[in-house]
């Protein structure tokens, strides 16, 4: 199976401006920023979405949000306030099928969504 674009950046075949890495996840830029901070935390283990991941996984998704705490820290934006946000599937706007957290923050953000 093709491997997915976030799966690419965690085997450093394609570059990503990094900004936290653990044995479990990574976390980099968003290519096309929809806030002055746009990051993404993905596991590194590939699960596709939300929807698919099993209850033993039920950990390391905790873990992916206790990222985004450190990651919205690291920006500087974990005082001002941030948004989590995980896209499943096609009406939740999901484009590439690899789990990922987007952690946004550094303006105000409206609601609700579009
Ligand atoms: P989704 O729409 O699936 O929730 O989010 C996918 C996100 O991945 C989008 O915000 C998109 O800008 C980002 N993205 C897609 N390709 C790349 C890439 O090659 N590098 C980085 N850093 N982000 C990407």
């Amino acid at each position: 199976m093709e491997k997915t674009v976030f799966q690419k950046i965690i085997d450093r075949k394609i570059p990503a401006k990094i900004v936290y890495e653990d044995a479990y996840c990574l976390a980099f830029h968003d290519i096309t920023p929809q806030a002055p901070v746009h990051c993404l935390v993905v596991p590194k283990t590939p699960i596709a979405r939300l929807s698919e991941a099993k209850v033993e996984q039920e950990a390391l998704l905790g873990h992916l949000l206790m990222v985004a705490n450190i990651v919205a820290e690291l920006k500087g934006i974990r005082e001002s306030g941030f948004r989590v946000v995980i896209n499943c599937g096609k009406d939740g706007g999901e484009t590439v099928p690899h789990l990922h957290v987007h952690v946004l923050g550094g303006r105000s953000l409206q609601w609700p969504p579009g």
